[in-house]
């Protein structure tokens, strides 16, 4: 097979702003994916941070993943292949300090593999991975920035979502006033969402709990940091109504195992693109269906992945749960995706009735201006 690793960097206007860092452009690392029959795949790999990742994940590629890929013999089982890979360079990951920036690569990759699998099976991805697929998707509107976040909430609504996630951690008398504006903006007919990125002190989170109940969320989300001790997060649970919600951290299957009942998470997000690809996300979505949670894919990045995504979750056919959409401006992701998007009505989006997830070399190509790397590896 013929791989394809592209790195773009589109500038913006208004940066991305987290409690932990602020986002002055929107990198992507974009694998495509070609074999000897000429049927693509395309798959995102996660890059979003530290600022220079996007070049190290395509070095990683380039350099190391993809030739041990074309080792295993196992490119036309994307699941397999990506559970070889993560055994093999299981030690490696360990002995460098980068099992995030590895798994990131071989989320990415599994992802392409899917996608081109799914394209030589004639179907969508979603109906490739499940013959009784929905047709549409349930999406929320995310990433939104605490700088006029009540109104850029109300733009979301009018856009046609129902539910929006504001970004918090920053002072509590900002996130306060973010919250309840948001809320008294979108009535009680929308949902909301509050995102801290690991912000908190358990003591800062159990002072702002009272805020969250009083927000009505339908969720907060990763207020602790991933490390924090799991007997803080269960009594930051226990402490408010409103459900917690993580998993955008989570790298590992015992992470998925153990920590939603450690740390008494209602709700679960893994992200396709950082650890697992297609079929773990797949996977663990049946199974925390099965267990109650709320299932709703993380997603910060480009169209590519997001599509994907949404392809998995319309696979799983839940009636609950929402694939994240960022509200910030990344042209990769609006124009990548705005076939799917143009759909958007009542929070719900129809996915497009083409092989994969649904888009062409023409998606990326409209980017050339922005390309960074573009580099071949055949494996
Ligand atoms: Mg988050």
């Amino acid at each position: 097979m013929r791989a394809t690793i592209l790195v773009h960097r589109i500038p913006i206007e208004t940066p991305v702003q987290t409690s932990f860092g602020v986002m002055g452009d929107r990198p992507s690392v974009v694998l495509r994916i070609e074999d000897e029959d000429g049927a693509v795949g395309f798959g995102e790999v996660w890059c979003n941070w530290p600022s220079v990742g996007a070049e190290h994940r395509a070095r990683l590629l380039e350099a190391l993943i993809l030739p041990l890929a074309g080792e295993s013999r196992l490119a036309r089982e994307p699941a397999a292949l990506w559970r070889w890979l993560t055994a093999r360079l299981r030690v490696l990951a360990i002995q460098s300090g980068e099992p995030g920036p590895i798994a990131q690569c071989l989320a990415g990759l599994e992802c392409a593999l899917q996608d081109l699998m799914a394209r030589r099976a004639g179907l969508p991805l979603a109906r490739f991975l499940a013959p009784d697929a929905a047709a549409t998707v349930a999406v929320y509107a995310s990433g939104i920035n605490p700088t006029g976040a009540p109104k850029t909430a109300e733009r979301a609504i009018a856009a046609g979502y129902r539910a929006c996630k504001v970004k918090i951690g920053f002072s509590p008398e900002r996130d306060r006033e973010n919250l309840l504006g948001a809320r008294a903006l979108l009535g009680s007919a929308n949902r909301l969402m509050a995102d801290a990125n690991q912000a908190w002190t358990l003591e800062e989170a159990l002072r702002f709990a009272p805020t969250a109940d009083e927000a009505g969320l339908d969720w907060l989300e990763e207020p602790l940091a991933h490390d924090a001790p799991d007997a803080d997060w269960k009594r930051l649970a226990q402490a408010m109504d409103t459900p917690l919600a993580a998993g955008e951290n989570f790298a590992s299957d015992r992470d998925f195992a153990e920590l939603p009942a450690a740390r008494g998470l209602r709700v679960i997000q893994p992200d396709l693109g950082r650890w697992g690809g297609v079929g773990q996300l797949a996977r663990l979505g049946a199974k925390f269906r099965e267990g109650g949670l709320l299932f709703c894919p993380h997603w910060l990045g480009g169209g590519v992945g997001l599509l994907t995504s949404c392809h998995v979750k319309a696979a799983l056919n839940d009636e609950d749960g929402y694939v994240e959409v960022d509200f910030n401006d990344n042209p990769m992701r609006s124009e990548i995706a705005a076939e799917v998007f143009a759909s958007l009505r009542d929070g719900r989006v129809g996915l497009a009735d083409k092989p994969g997830i649904g888009i062409g070399d023409e998606a990326l190509d409209a980017f050339r201006a922005h390309l960074e790397i573009s580099r071949e590896v055949v494996f």
